[in-house]
């Protein structure tokens, strides 16, 4: 057993959730020490310490509450004690916070979230499994400079990659275009590949007023005129294919580039990335020339944090546009 501890953060999700008779429906209960209680297999590991940051449903996590954690996080990991740190964490968002934790925490001691797809009081409750994998991950020496990892399902995920697939399966996150980094048998952790090319943003300051839309079909520039009305810092824009766009949003996202509005564009498939290869109305190649950034193989909520961080420090595009792709 390793002398050194693994703190676990305790933010909430449906694996500290049980069900509740009078709403019909699972909400917050379990505290972080009766999670840890769940799981009596963690003695073999290492000591565990348990620190409770909240206890939310994750669509309730905020980026300011990403900024947090991540300083909390840094704080802990100055402990030379303290040989890795795991989070728990809901699901619907987990990614988010695991990848903004990715860009912004200064420590390279393992950092691994995990979470459950079925609530503490449900039969076949997955939490448990998760917990002792993700401690087992956070606790293996050789982890270093992997970046901010999740663990589900015996699967060990790099942050930048990892997507919620499915709304029930247990087998949810899934790295659909780089694969999983690793996997946790009973014997051992076992990495498959190192991580390459982790960007991190120094910054102590998050801009707030970025937003997310996605394109459709027949779509027109109203949301882009509304979001050059409220002044807004930036936007991340999710493209068809390549990152092309319908052609009556053009003047609008020329005008959001005129207003000194910056402009993200990634693409709504999830795999790949976006390039400027058309040269059509609404193609990347005329969107690239009038000053649009290229988001590269990012999901849009992750280009969204990303954008957060760089323009908690930079306001310019050159500045902003080395930190994409
Ligand atoms: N709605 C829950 C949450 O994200 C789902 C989960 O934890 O799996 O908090």
């Amino acid at each position: 057993m390793l002398d050194k501890k693994v703190v676990v953060i305790t933010t909430g999700g449906t694996i500290a959730m049980r069900y509740d008779e009078a709403t019909s429906g699972l909400l917050p209960a379990v505290s972080g020490q009766e999670l840890m209680n769940a799981v009596p297999e963690l003695k073999n590991v290492c000591k565990i310490e348990v620190v409770e940051f909240s206890n939310i449903p994750s669509p309730h996590m905020t980026p300011k509450m990403m900024k947090a954690l991540g300083d909390k996080v840094d704080e802990i990991a100055t402990d030379k004690n303290v040989a890795g740190i795991v989070i728990t964490h809901g699901t619907d968002t987990l990614e988010e916070t695991a990848y903004f934790l990715d860009l912004y925490i200064k420590t390279e001691k393992p950092v691994v979230f995990t979470g459950s797809m079925r609530g503490a009081t449900e039969i076949g409750f997955d939490g448990a499994r998760n917990i002792l994998n993700a401690v087992k991950v956070a606790s293996t020496e050789t982890v270093i400079s992997k970046g901010v990892m999740v663990v589900f399902n015996d699967t060990i995920h790099s942050a930048e990659d990892v997507i919620k697939t499915h709304t029930t399966n247990v087998d949810t996150f899934k790295s659909p275009f780089s694969g999983a980094i690793g996997y946790v048998d009973s014997d051992k952790v076992i990495f498959k590949r190192d991580r390459v090319n982790r960007v991190k943003i120094d910054t102590n300051n998050i801009e707030e007023s970025i937003y997310l839309i996605k394109c459709f079909t027949g779509m027109n520039s109203d949301i882009f005129d509304f979001l050059i009305d409220k002044k807004i810092a930036g936007v991340v824009v999710e493209g068809f294919g390549r990152g092309n766009l319908p052609p009556l949003i053009v003047d609008g996202i020329k005008s959001m580039i005129d207003a000194n509005i910056i402009v993200v564009l990634v693409s709504r498939v999830i795999e790949g990335r976006v390039l400027d290869v058309y040269s059509y109305i609404g193609g990347v190649k005329p969107m690239k020339e009038v000053g649009v950034i290229l988001g590269g193989e990012l999901t849009g909520q992750k280009a969204r944090l990303k954008l957060m961080l760089l323009m908690g420090r930079y306001r310019t595009k050159n500045e902003i546009e080395k930190y994409f792709d």
